[in-house]
């Protein structure tokens, strides 16, 4: 008696066409041309408008190489925020954007180009980095859609653009014309071979051998004002340089206001200048005491960093120096020294720079040779004048200078000047120690001469600039981008402390930058007092030829066809014919600058987002996220900010939220070195994009994420979980129509009422994460909810329900309608994550009219419509119900390992329970046996709570393997229970004749 077969086939097993094996790598490629037949984009436009507004505003990434894990992080993130957005009912345009201009673009076509370079017109150089960056937009482009990112990928924003170049220019001359912009001293890189500013990038360290210098500084101030033990001795501090070049720029001397410093007493009457040729030791200082009488004279006194005083003592030889005073080096502020040789007064200056790794601890401070020395500078107000030329020939400062002669030094180039002044230092007596150092030093990248800092004049955006808050009250620029800091929502916290300190503490902004890939700082110098022409009719006119023309326009344009007539110098009133007195300026702005104005650019100037953002401007609601890695404090959030509050008044955004880095398992940066990279375009490839998706989504992004292939891997498990969960979903779903087949809610199976109750509880708890860019939250419920609730839980124990009852049946109708909203529920809050596959189950719902044709045209459920009623209540009754299920599951596991029953149909379970949860039962009785999936159940009411297995009795139903107390012959098929016959009958299948029996007729 093998009824198998043919009983088999009357169970109704589920059924979908929808494939289990995903093939990303094949499948997502055709799923987005799907989306561009579509017009996707295009569409959810049209679909948002009329819905209030929610604006992220994309901050560029640099259009110079293939995308890195960095960047599939960004755009992912971003992708989920639009998406999640654009469900929950807002317009969320999103227009990606490009920086383009710079350095590492310059110098890669200054390579590629080489000599030739030389001889090419501007325009001709221009161009070529234009098609470089254009290279780099095209591909990041190509690869940002390939990971399902959504957006106006055929029109984004590039700051080498046309109208994106005018609107930069238009911006500086709003800072311009607004009393922001100045023209001052800072040094930069100089190569003095080449004559020319040197950026960062164009610096390498190379081996190279300066004279290391000791030299003592007298102080002038008194002495006893820093310690009583100083009063009446000659005390010095001692500066130590390799650039003994710098000394005639020395103005200050730096301390550490936090350092421990001492008062070396030596007992020389001395002399210092006891200095011998490099390599020989020099002669102690305190060499003539030793010599003469019994009672040392009391010789100088020497303040140096306490945790250098040993290695100074050593490398000065000042023997056996003790030590007189300790004390702060905050009390050093202001102190007066001399000059070594000028006629000079060097003031004592703090600063948190100095350190204690070499040198004295007293750091000689000359403003217009090191970046440092120029912001202290800056800070006590001192001259930052160059006397350094361009081919690197030092210049006396006459101020300080009162012999007939010059100094030997004066018209030397920096290093010839080295010996020079070391001579004079000896002569001076001041110093005392001199000797080779063979270190790493900055060299020039194109002819590898060592190169010099030099301050040279460059554009300035002051912080200090006077501004006018909204209420028409004064203040500072520096302090109203303070103030607007705090107006904005920071994520994580910690980001508005990091950016108020930065902007506290920074120093002017320079914007000018020596080369040409960029946007030209377009403003006529007047030779006579190096202004620029203040008219704003001019500048208007200007804007309008980059508009038309783009910058090249700066470089191909003659002066005379821009300048008015009689052009009028307002700062000295000088007047000549065009072209005479006035210089066009070549510097470019720093792409920050670029960059930073890209809410004036764009989102104030963008057709699709200009309403938006003026809404928000005019605080009408409208949120304006900037989302960014956490490097961005110092870079695009901070210069949107101050470019929009020095021209509107405001912060450029409502929202900034900060994603950490990526990091391989080690916690160990991402580099070809240690082979620890993960390509999300390899990962797209061989996995799939879906799986560089999950991976985003499944770690909290203001954390450093870690990723890896072994942690690839596991995302591709899990996916295939979660697409295993969807294959189940519209299988049990076959046959069902929702309008023909729904059940109303109030007619729903206590345990299906239940489900959604859970379902609701979940769409909240989901709404809620996407709206607070909790995405790693809403991945862990929805994995959770998948495996716990769907897998091992509901669709588990609704296998008897689906498979053996009738198909058109209440109880089976029921859980269809169930397992269809929880379907329809889970594909919405999903799809911003899984954003191929949940347009994929879209396609195998069941038919509804008026669908959107892509997942990502719907919206996210609403709670009340899954499930109409308050759950909280029933998920508490539940919660109660599930602690008798985990219990009777772990002893009927035990039961089973005991070999005392089989599956849990062949068993029975006895519970006893008190009171409140007898009762709890005895109102759930009906569907009990289904939750604990077995075959009967017995309640008894008693003072505690216990459990027994036993065998199931009655008789085993040979379709819906159930122990029943009645199983009989149904035709041919022996052992079928009543419940099955119904359900057969249902079906309208006949009791079966024997095949004896059919031919038989
Ligand atoms: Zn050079
Ligand atoms: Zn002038
Ligand atoms: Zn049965």
């Amino acid at each position: 008696m093998s009824p198998a077969p043919e009983l088999k086939a009357t169970l109704t097993l589920p059924q979908t066409a929808f494939p289990m094996k995903a093939n990303l790598p094949q499948n997502e490629p055709l799923r987005l041309a799907r989306w561009a037949k579509l017009d996707l984009y295009a569409e959810l436009r049209k679909a948002g408008q009329g819905r209030p507004a929610y604006i992220l505003h994309d901050g560029p990434p640099y259009a110079n190489g293939p995308l890195h894990l960095g960047h599939a992080l960004n755009k992912g993130l971003k992708d989920f925020v639009v998406k999640s957005k654009t469900m929950a009912g807002f317009d969320s345009p999103y227009v990606p954007g490009y920086d383009c201009h710079g350095l590492p673009i310059e110098i890669k076509v200054d390579e590629q180009l080489g000599r030739k370079k030389l001889e090419m017109p501007a325009p001709a150089v221009l161009d070529a980095c234009r098609a470089y960056a254009q290279k780099y937009v095209d591909l990041q482009t190509s690869q940002f859609e390939r990971l399902g990112c959504f957006g106006r990928w055929d029109k984004p924003y590039k700051t080498m653009a046309r109208d994106y170049e005018a609107r930069t220019l238009e911006a500086f001359y709003g800072f311009l014309e607004k009393g922001f912009v100045y023209r001052g001293l800072k040094p930069v890189y100089w190569c003095i071979h080449d004559r020319t500013a040197l950026a960062e990038a164009e610096v390498e360290y190379e081996m190279h051998t300066s004279p290391s210098v000791y030299v003592r500084y007298k102080l002038t101030s008194d002495p006893e004002a820093i310690h009583p033990a100083l009063a009446g001795r000659e005390v010095y501090t001692i500066i130590w340089t390799t650039t003994p070049w710098t000394l005639p720029a020395s103005l200050a001397v730096a301390f550490h206001p936090d350092f421990e410093y001492v008062a070396l007493a030596t007992n020389a009457s001395g002399n210092a200048g006891h200095t011998t040729t490099e390599g020989a030791p020099s002669l102690p200082l305190s060499s003539a005491a030793r010599v003469g009488e019994h009672e040392p004279q009391p010789g100088p006194v020497y303040i140096v960093a306490a945790e250098l005083a040993p290695s100074v003592v050593a490398a000065c030889n000042l023997g056996e120096a003790k030590e007189l005073a300790r004390f702060k080096g905050s009390l050093l502020e202001r102190t007066t020294f001399q000059h070594p040789f000028l006629d000079r007064s060097i003031l004592g200056v703090l600063a948190t720079y100095v350190t204690a790794d070499q040198g004295t601890g007293a750091v000689h401070t000359a403003p217009s040779h090191g970046a440092d020395d120029f912001y202290t500078g800056q800070r006590y107000g001192l001259d930052p004048t160059c006397r350094v030329d361009a081919s690197g020939r030092i210049h006396v400062d006459p101020e300080a200078w009162h012999h007939q002669a010059p100094p030997a030094f004066d018209g030397k180039k920096v290093w010839a000047a080295n010996p020079i002044i070391i001579a004079m230092l000896e002569e001076s007596g001041t110093l005392l120690a001199s000797s080779d150092l063979h270190h790493s030093y900055p060299h020039c990248w194109r002819c590898h001469h060592p190169v010099i800092f030099r301050a040279t004049e460059q554009w300035f955006i002051g912080l200090e600039t006077p501004v006018e808050r909204a209420d028409g009250s004064k203040t500072t620029y520096r302090q109203l981008a303070i103030e607007e800091i705090d107006k904005v929502v920071w994520d994580p916290a910690w980001g508005k402390e990091r950016i108020t300190n930065m902007i506290a503490t920074r120093p002017d902004w320079c914007i000018s930058r020596q080369r040409i890939w960029g946007v030209p700082i377009a403003v006529f110098l007047c030779e006579n007092c190096n202004q620029p022409i203040m008219d704003a009719a001019l500048n208007r006119k200007i804007v309008d030829l980059f508009d038309r023309e783009g910058a090249e326009a700066w470089h191909t344009t003659p002066t005379e066809a821009l300048l008015p007539e009689n052009p009028v110098c307002k700062s000295c009133g000088e007047v000549r014919p065009p072209g005479h007195a006035f210089r066009k300026e070549f510097d470019i702005l720093d792409v920050w600058f670029d960059s930073g104005v890209s809410w004036f650019a764009v989102a104030e100037s963008d057709p699709d987002l200009k309403d938006a953002y003026t809404a928000f401007q005019n605080n009408e609601g409208v949120p304006v996220l900037y989302l960014e890695g956490g490097d961005q404090h110092r870079g695009w959030f901070h210069s949107s900010l101050l470019t929009s509050v020095a021209l509107r008044g405001r912060a450029p955004y409502s929202n900034v939220s900060t994603a950490g880095w990526t990091l391989d398992e080690q916690g160990r940066a991402m580099s070809k070195s240690l082979g620890n990279g993960v390509d999300p375009v390899d990962i797209a490839n061989r996995l799939g994009g879906e799986i560089v998706r999950l991976w985003v989504a499944s770690i909290d992004f203001r954390e450093d994420m870690a990723a890896s292939e072994n942690l690839m891997q596991r995302c591709a498990d899990i996916y295939r979980k979660l697409r295993n969960t969807f294959k189940i979903l519209l299988g049990n779903l076959n046959g069902f129509d929702p309008v023909r087949d729904r059940v109303p809610e109030s007619e729903l199976l206590p345990l299906d009422r239940y489900m959604l109750a859970r379902t609701r509880e979940l769409t909240e708890k989901v709404r809620a994460w996407y709206a607070a860019f909790e995405f790693h939250r809403v991945y862990h419920a929805v994995n959770d909810f998948a495996v716990v609730d769907l897998s091992s839980f509901y669709i588990d124990v609704l296998k008897d329900r689906m498979y053996t009852f009738a198909p058109t049946s209440l109880a089976r109708r029921s859980a269809q309608t169930v397992l269809w909203q929880i379907t329809e529920a889970l594909v919405r809050l999903v799809a911003p994550i899984l954003s191929f596959t949940a347009d994929e189950v879209w396609e195998y719902l069941p038919a509804v009219e008026g669908r959107e044709a892509s997942v990502h045209l719907a919206q996210f459920p609403n709670p009340e419509d899954v499930f109409s009623e308050d759950p909280t209540k029933l998920l508490e009754e539940w919660k109660q119900l599930f602690v008798v299920r985990d219990a009777a599951l772990v002893l009927l596991e035990n039961e089973r390992q005991a070999k005392l029953i089989g599956k849990g149909l062949e068993a029975q379970l006895k519970i006893t329970a008190p009171g409140k949860l007898f009762d709890l039962l005895k109102r759930h009785f009906a569907g009990l046996k289904e939750i604990l999936n077995v075959s009967e159940v017995q309640i008894f009411e008693g003072t505690s709570s216990e459990m027994a297995v036993l065998p199931a009795s009655g008789h085993k139903c040979a379709r819906c393997w159930n122990f029943m107390p009645e199983v009989s012959a149904y035709g041919i098929w022996e052992n079928v229970c009543t419940r099955c016959q119904s359900a057969l009958k249902e079906m309208g299948i006949a009791p079966p004749q024997s095949e004896s029996g059919e031919s038989a007729q």
